[in-house]
Parts: structure tokens; C-alpha cells; sequence
């Protein structure tokens, strides 16, 4: 599933990666939320792919993302 996070509007309330650590974690540089390295595309922090198993993780992580800053949906539809 492809995910996507609009760092740069990312507030660093944590709430995605309390929720799905396997997939987000705080960036210790400039605190915002990333992908974790196994599932970026190119070395992107922002943008990659999560196996289907942690499609409803992801889900569940956009859907409580007070920014809105989190995109889920089917690889490389947007
Ligand atoms: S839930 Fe949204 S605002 Fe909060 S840390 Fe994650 S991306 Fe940033």
C-alpha cells in the first residue's frame, strides 16, 4: 500500500508512530515523522510502499493524524 506523509506540515504529536512504529518513526533531526527505511521509495522519508499486512496500521495512522498530512491508498495512485 502506497503511503505518503506531508512532512512539512507534520506537527510531531506522535500519534502515528505510537500507533504504527513498524512504519513511522520520529525523525531525530528535525522531529518529524518518517517512513522507516524499509519501506521508502529511493531513500524518500516521505514517500514508499507497506505490505498489505500493514494496510490497516497505515489506515488507522492517516484516520488519527490531527494534520491530515498522512495519504494512504493504492501504490502510485497519487
Ligand atoms: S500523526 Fe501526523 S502530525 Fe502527528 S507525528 Fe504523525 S504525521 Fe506528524
Amino acid at each position: 500500500m502506497y503511503v505518503k506523509i506531508e512532512r512539512g506540515f507534520c506537527v510531531s504529536c506522535g500519534a502515528c508512530w505510537n500507533t504504527c512504529p513498524e512504519i513511522f518513526d520520529q525523525n531525530p533531526c528535525d522531529e518529524y515523522s518518517e517512513l522507516v527505511e524499509a519501506y521508502r521509495f529511493c531513500g524518500s522519508r516521505a514517500e514508499g510502499a507497506v505490505p498489505e499486512d500493514l494496510a490497516a496500521c497505515a489506515r488507522e495512522a492517516a484516520y488519527l493524524c490531527p494534520a491530515e498530512v498522512i495519504t494512504v491508498g493504492e501504490e502510485g495512485a497519487e
